[in-house]
């Protein structure tokens, strides 16, 4: 039996050498996804910016287009001006001249106010980039070395878990289904020692007939009050 014991020791220490690399690639899996996140969250920001800067391009073109457009108006108006017979006429053409000169000053402010709008889009702009950049090096560094320990981790698994198949196959197949119960139910702790009286698992004290037992009976017993199984060490 104390074969048997030392064989359901050996199994829980792979068990949980698995179950600590099962915990440290979901913490390296959720680091990864955390750290994508952050670089498209700066990522769609410099994009918002990017079509922002774009839109204020296309208007300022049109505004641009349109005072070219005036500016040629009245050139056109004022040379018409010397071949005028009429004073009724010279009059219209004044007026319309100026006009054309009020509508040129209007798209000019506007043109001034987007180019101003840009530049302060375009500030903001740099700044996400150089945000970005380093968002960039720092996750990329990061995931490199996440995925260097995930790859590393997938090894050590495939291994321990080979090994944890053959000693599987060694036990009985109603003590490797109480062991794998125990294992599920408490915590990663089947196979526990009972010292001074007291069971390691929970801590509770032992009937002392029971705790005796274990050096003499060759049966595995388990603790009355958490169910794990029991062992001790040989008296030093
Ligand atoms: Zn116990």
């Amino acid at each position: 039996m104390q074969e048997t014991l030392q064989l359901l020791k050996d199994l829980q220490d792979i068990d949980q050498d698995l179950r600590q690399l099962r915990t440290t690639r979901q913490a390296l899996e959720e680091e990864q996804a955390a750290l994508g996140a952050d670089l498209e969250k700066v990522q769609a920001m410099v994009d918002a910016l990017q079509s922002e800067l774009e839109r204020i391009e296309g208007e300022r073109k049109e505004l641009s287009l349109a005072l070219t457009q005036e500016q040629d108006n009245v050139e056109k108006a004022e040379a018409r001006l010397p071949a005028i017979k009429t004073q009724k006429e010279y009059v219209a053409v004044l007026k319309e001249i100026d006009t054309a000169k009020k509508m040129n000053k209007d798209l000019q402010d506007r043109i001034a106010a987007k180019d101003s709008e840009s530049a302060e889009i375009s500030r903001e702009k740099d700044e996400k980039d150089q945000q970005l950049l380093e968002v960039k090096e720092r996750v990329e560094g990061r995931v490199q070395e996440v995925l260097e320990q995930l790859a590393g981790f997938g090894e050590a698994y495939t291994e321990k878990n080979g090994n944890r198949e053959s000693f599987l196959k060694q036990l009985k197949t109603p003590l490797r289904k109480r062991y794998e119960l125990l294992l599920d139910r408490r915590g990663g702790v089947a196979v526990v020692e009972a010292r001074n009286g007291t069971c390691q698992g929970c801590n509770m004290h032992l009937p002392p007939q029971l705790f005796n037992s274990l050096y003499t009976v060759n049966e595995i017993q388990n603790c009355p009050h958490c169910n794990r199984m029991l062992y001790v060490l040989p008296p030093t």
